[in-house]
């Protein structure tokens, strides 16, 4: 099942939308229509939360076209019912960039807002505070007539506000990490953002017991997030000061192709090794997971040759490449495990679990 919705291209960058919007904006008809009565107030409502669909696509290509600035590119941007998500290839180190990029989304809701206002006082559109109040009362037409451009603009200042909150995964944490790296270390800035963001979580749930329960799903989505990023943080340090040759398995199984996967199974239940390579010593052509094995023996039988079986696109390492990029490598394309070669020559091999107990132990010794 494909969960986005491919939209198309905007400034070269992938549109995608989450599936669950269609929801929301079916939902939204509904609840319009019941409201207003009428088609015409169902349809208003559609019309205005694809206003907002367009405010939050524009805020994204705020941190997008930014971004692009430093030379760095955006995969793709998705939306959810709860917002955007602008997938950059990799976030800014350097904290003047990190700053730019992450305050360009809320400045674009700034600018939106103003360009509202400006229409708005310019056509007397401006509800005054009675009109307001006989609006909430009736419940009907909320966004009707010459409200629709009142109500986006309080939206965009809604956004701002809600963006700007100084916690991850807000851009507002963004923001703070980028002040905070100006006076210490990238990593250690991420500790404290992300620190002040679980502090301001916690306040939120509190608070939201007293008044708004909604803050009590912002807190504990901020509360997530924020730990998130933090872990995120540390595992990406850890990682940063080791090399291949520091998480490298001297002690390793070696399957040949034409192993049928009864061999395999006998490999797997003999020893610790829960991944294989494939091939000879001169030339590995594939790896086989513990995953594949058990794949292949529910859907081949026991009989069937390692070769049907094995994955060809794993990673062929050597040993100064950095640990961080291979990780990263090996989370992007799923294969966990692949040889390590010096001079052409096979020396070991490396797999995701290995490098998870490097990172495993460096945090215990941390503390
Ligand atoms: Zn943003």
């Amino acid at each position: 099942m494909k969960w986005n919705l491919y939209l198309g291209r905007i400034a070269g960058i992938k549109l995608f939308m989450h599936w669950t919007f269609i929801i929301l904006i079916g939902w939204i008809f509904l609840m319009h229509f019941r409201m207003g009565n009428s088609l015409r107030d169902g349809l208003l409502g559609v019309a205005f939360v694809l206003a907002i669909f367009a405010c939050v696509i524009l805020h994204e290509l705020g941190h997008s076209l930014t971004a692009r600035k430093f030379k760095i590119g955006t995969r793709r941007i998705t939306i959810l019912p709860i917002g955007g998500l602008a997938s950059l290839e990799r976030m800014p180190e350097k904290p003047g960039q990190e700053l730019w990029v992450a305050i360009m989304g809320p400045v674009v809701n700034v600018v939106i807002a103003l360009f509202l206002l400006i229409i708005l006082s310019a056509t007397a559109g401006i509800p005054s505070q009675q009109e307001m109040m006989d609006l909430q009362e009736n419940q009907v037409g909320l966004i009707g007539g010459g409200y629709f451009l009142f109500n986006l603009m309080v939206v965009n200042l809604f956004l701002v506000v809600f963006n700007l909150i100084p916690a991850f995964p807000m851009d507002g944490g963004r923001v703070l990490r980028a002040l905070l790296s100006y006076r210490m270390t990238r990593s250690r800035a991420t500790n404290v953002a992300a620190r002040i963001g679980q502090f301001l979580a916690i306040l939120f749930v509190f608070a939201g017991f007293y008044t708004n329960f909604w803050l009590v799903f912002i807190g504990i989505f901020i509360f997530l997030g924020a730990g998130g990023e933090a872990s995120f943080e540390a595992t990406k340090g850890i990682l940063s000061d080791y090399r291949i040759r520091d998480v490298l398995m001297t002690q390793y199984t070696m399957l040949s192709p034409d192993d049928n996967l009864d061999r395999a199974v006998q490999a797997l239940l003999d020893g610790q090794e829960k991944e294989f390579l494939v091939g000879t010593e001169n030339a590995v052509v594939g790896v086989l997971t513990r995953d594949r094995i058990i794949k292949g023996l529910n859907e081949l039988g026991r009989a069937a040759p390692v070769s049907q079986v094995m994955r060809k696109d794993f990673i062929t390492m050597h040993p100064d490449m950095e640990v961080q990029e291979v990780y990263h490598q090996m989370m992007t394309n799923g294969c966990s495990v692949g040889p390590v070669y010096r001079d052409s020559q096979l020396i070991g091999i490396v797999d995701r679990e290995n490098i998870n107990e490097l990172v495993l132990v460096n945090k215990a010794l941390d503390k």
